[in-house]
């Protein structure tokens, strides 16, 4: 299992397949299949049973399905496009990204 270099309400976008060019946040990371759920992005047709007890219609739904995680890139805007992350280590252990690219502050240490 590699580490997934993206996390949770990153902006990404797709590099690959069908939804090439499209942006969305990072909803959900799974790390078991070094996949992520994007808001948006993927969106598969599945049959969802009635659930009574559930209060559930049923019917077809369109849902985010995971997408692997070598689809997609951390999105910049200065540059506009996918970009790796730079990250720089602060002496009390957080880190701040930065773009690749153009370095500009992605993401600041909480
Ligand atoms: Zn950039």
């Amino acid at each position: 299992m590699s580490k997934i270099a993206l996390k949770k309400n990153d902006l990404v976008v797709v590099i690959r397949g069908k939804d090439k060019g499209k942006q969305g946040k990072v909803l959900k990371l799974v790390p078991e299949t070094n996949r992520v759920i994007v808001e948006r992005i993927n969106f598969v047709k599945h049959f969802v049973k009635a659930d009574r007890s559930r209060n559930q219609q049923g019917g077809v739904m369109e849902k985010e399905a995971p997408i692997a995680v070598a689809n997609v890139m951390l999105y910049c805007a200065e540059c506009g496009q996918g970009v790796r992350a730079r990250s720089r280590r602060h002496e009390d252990g957080t880190k701040d990204r930065y773009c690749h690219r153009c370095d500009t502050l992605i993401e600041k240490a909480k």
